[in-house]
Order: structure tokens, then C-alpha cells, then sequence
């Protein structure tokens, strides 16, 4: 691959020239160019233009559950591409695969979700979950439900509403006007939510949404009991309850839905990234029975919400062949057993390194902290985790820093095909990763 050499010159220039990337360094990609322009994938490698092989230990965004290099999905997107590319579902047109979606997608979800709302992505797939929630309300007479609560560290994506609701500051901060009636609660305590809610006065609060397991933020999972006290203090006043399942749906977590883990049902329920392991862009909002009977029912004129691709039948046909493939090998169980061999892989690494505090995890998706001492739990002044990262990278394994709210973290999420190898190589490699950067400091 030597002979890339040039051609991988040629397009760093024009990288830095010419791409601005997305949720990116600036100044380091300026400085250094792409640390890796990847032109294949097969399971949970990836392999980039100079013949480098890393394992995928994000699943590139936590979304490609299937891994990576599926015929299958190839072939049908060339099938119906031909067949179909593209056909409006705007107004009363339709189209078969989005119609069978729409039905598979009830009858995989939790409790009575029964209807789909499409979108390309997560951020869509949220900020359409707060207008119809609050046309919801509404349409109920209850027009002044308006207000949207969130966590602080949730990340909710980069729309002017998710980013709004995203509890994460930086993401808030990056624009200097954001649009109103969101507010943030503190991150676990379902008393402060209830609080919240009774100083604002219950009939402002259209809804509360939370990740199951926080994802961006850090990998962060829920108290035993926090959602189904959320869910009750919801029922309680009123105010709708939406998962943000973009990360934890499609069998992340060893589940389906990351909230069947806690035994509550959702009002509404996002989704994106594992719907279609990333091989098409779609996302959505699943409706509970009740909601979407007060739109079927209740609404006089036409839905004013609609994005051209809602239903996009190539997505909804690589959905739909995406899902049947976690189902027939049994991804989801694979992602609860090898989740628990993830989470004593990280103990082991905790055992080995110095500098290794809380490691934590549930099916697929898990998280190190470091620490600069174990047993007082203190940080390094600078974050360490991204050297980490960046030495990872060199010795074969894609992970992710968190940084935020002083945060010095790595997470991970392997595809959900990973095997037992894959993942003990996965380990040791950051093993090796977090000793070789321990011996500098
Ligand atoms: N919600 C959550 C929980 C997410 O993790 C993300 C993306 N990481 C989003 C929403 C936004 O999704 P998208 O990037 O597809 O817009």
C-alpha cells in the first residue's frame, strides 16, 4: 500500500482545503490532515488507504451494529434503488418497504408504540418527538404544555431543538441563540425532575426526554430504580415521556430498546444509527397508541411536519434487511453475553493499569475512567483519556475520549456481531494503549 502514499498526500490537501468536518478538532485537522481515510470495512475492522487495520471499537457512531462489509445490505439497496430509488410519502402516496417498516417497527418495540414517524437521522428523529409532543397537547387544549425537559449530560444531537435539549454546555455553546422552553434537570435524580416540574407548574411541561443509557456523555447508566420513579412522576403531572434510543436501540445494550432494561414504557420513542447499522440514513419517532390516536382522531387539518426523505424507501428496504440480520444471528443476544465479557475485560484492564478508576458498562457499550489516583479518584489536571485514544489508534483500535463536565473517560461500543477473539484482542490492545501513555506520566 506503499504506493497509496501520494494519493493519501493528495487527499489530506484537499481534506484540509476543502472538508469541514462534523463535531471536529478544527486546529488539529488543519495541523495534521485525516488520521485515517478508511476505504473498507469487514466485521469489526476497518481498513484505510495505506493498509492499516483497526478494529472498529465505536462501531464508527455507535450504529453499526451488523459491523461492517454486508453483501446483503448492498444488494438490496442496489434492488431497490433500481426498482424504486425515491417516491414522495408526503400527503396519502406511500410505499411498500416504508409500510412494512412502520408495522415490524410495532411489533418490536416496548409497550404500545404503534405508529412511525420517519426522518433521516437522530437529530430529526428528536426535534420532530417536540413538535409532536407538543401538537399533541395542543390538540388536547392544552396549549400552553410547551416546555421540553432533559438531563445535563445528555446529548440529544445538533438541530436547533436537540441541541436545545442537549444537557452536554459545549454543544450549547457553540451558538449563541438557542430556541425556548427547554430546560435541563440534574442528571439522575428523579427528585429534582418533580421539583422542576412543580415550580414551572406541571401544565407548561409538554415532555421529558432521556437516553436510556447516556451514550456521548459518557456512557453513563441509570440507578436501578431512576426510570421507573421518571415514569411515575410523568404519569403523575401529565408531562409525556420520550426515549432517546438512537444509541441504545437495535440490541446496543443486550436489550431491543435500551428501556426495556427498567421496565417502563415510553409515549414516544427516537430512533436512528442501528436501524439500519448505519448502511442507510434514517431515523424516526415511534407514536404510543394514544398519541397517535389523538392525531388520527382529533387533527382537522393536514400534519405540518415533513422532511422530503421521511420514508425513504433504499432506508427503510436496508432497515428492514438490517433488522431481519439481528434477529436471524442473534446480535442481540450475542451483544448481552459479549457485553458481559466486555465488562470483565475492562475490570482486567482496571487490575492492570494505574491509572484506570470506575470502569462500567451494559450490553455493548462501555466506559474507563481515568484517574490520576485510584483511590482518592482524582483527575490529571489536563485529560489523558485522548492520548489514550491516539495511541489506541496506532496500535489498531478506534475508541473515544469524553471530556466534558471534566470528564476524562473512554467509552466504547463494538459492533454487536463481535466475537470473543475480537473483543479480547480489543482489550488487550487497550491494555498495551493505557500502559504505554501510564509510563509517560
Ligand atoms: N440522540 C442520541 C442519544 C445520539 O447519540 C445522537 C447521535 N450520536 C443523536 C440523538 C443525534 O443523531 P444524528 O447524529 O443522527 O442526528
Amino acid at each position: 500500500m506503499e504506493e497509496n502514499s501520494s494519493l493519501v498526500d493528495e487527499l489530506s490537501a484537499w481534506d484540509k482545503k476543502h472538508f469541514l468536518h462534523p463535531t471536529s478538532p478544527i486546529q488539529q485537522q488543519q495541523d495534521l490532515g485525516p488520521a485515517f481515510i478508511f476505504t473498507e470495512g469487514k466485521g469489526v475492522y476497518l481498513h484505510d488507504l495505506l493498509g492499516k487495520k483497526v478494529i472498529d471499537g465505536m462501531s464508527s457512531l455507535w450504529n453499526v451494529n451488523i459491523g461492517h462489509g454486508r453483501e446483503e445490505l448492498g444488494l438490496i439497496a442496489s434492488d431497490q434503488m433500481t426498482k424504486l430509488a425515491f417516491t414522495s410519502n408526503f400527503a396519502t402516496f406511500s410505499n411498500e418497504p416504508a409500510i412494512r417498516l412502520a408495522k415490524k417497527l410495532s411489533d418490536i418495540s416496548p409497550g404500545n408504540l404503534q405508529a412511525t414517524f420517519f426522518t433521516s437521522g437522530g437529530s430529526e428523529a428528536n426535534d420532530t418527538a417536540y413538535k409532536l409532543a407538543r401538537h399533541y397537547w395542543m390538540l388536547k387544549g392544552q396549549n400552553n404544555r410547551k416546555k421540553i425537559i432533559s438531563r445535563t449530560k445528555s446529548y440529544h444531537g445538533v438541530a436547533i431543538g436537540s441541541t436545545s435539549a442537549t444537557g452536554l454546555k459545549p454543544f450549547r455553546d457553540f451558538t449563541n441563540s438557542l430556541a425556548p422552553d427547554f430546560l435541563h434537570v440534574d442528571n439522575f435524580s428523579s427528585q429534582a425532575l418533580r421539583d422542576l416540574i412543580e415550580k414551572e407548574g406541571p401544565e407548561t411541561i409538554a415532555a421529558f426526554i432521556a437516553e436510556p443509557v447516556q451514550g456521548a456523555g459518557g456512557v453513563h447508566i441509570a440507578p436501578e430504580n431512576y426510570f421507573k420513579e421518571v415514569k411515575e412522576i410523568c404519569e403523575e403531572y401529565g408531562v409525556l415521556f420520550i426515549t432517546d434510543e438512537v444509541i441504545t436501540g437495535f440490541g446496543r445494550t443486550g436489550k431491543y430498546f435500551g428501556i426495556e432494561h427498567y421496565g417502563v414504557t415510553p409515549d414516544l420513542m427516537c430512533f436512528a444509527k442501528g436501524v439500519t447499522s448505519g448502511y442507510a440514513q434514517l431515523g424516526g419517532v415511534m407514536l404510543s397508541s394514544d398519541i397517535y390516536q389523538a392525531f388520527t382522531e382529533m387533527s382537522k387539518g393536514t400534519l405540518l411536519h415533513g422532511y422530503t426523505y421521511s420514508g425513504h424507501p433504499v432506508a427503510c428496504a436496508v432497515a428492514l434487511k438490517n433488522i431481519e440480520i439481528i434477529e436471524s444471528e442473534h446480535l442481540i443476544a450475542n451483544a448481552n453475553q459479549l457485553g458481559n465479557e466486555l465488562l470483565k475485560g475492562l475490570q482486567n484492564v482496571q487490575n492492570k493499569c494505574g491509572i484506570v478508576g470506575e470502569v462500567r458498562g451494559l450490553g455493548l457499550m462501555g466506559a474507563v475512567e481515568i484517574v490520576k489516583n485510584k483511590s482518592s479518584q482524582e483527575r490529571y489536571t489536563n485529560p489523558v483519556a485522548p492520548l489514550i485514544v491516539s495511541a489506541a489508534a496506532k496500535n489498531g483500535l478506534i475508541c473515544r475520549s469524553v471530556v466534558f463536565d471534566g470528564q476524562d473517560t473512554l467509552v466504547f461500543a463494538p459492533p454487536l456481531s463481535i466475537n470473543k477473539e475480537e473483543l479480547y484482542s480489543l482489550v488487550q490492545i487497550l491494555t498495551e494503549s493505557i500502559l504505554s501513555i501510564e509510563g509517560t506520566y
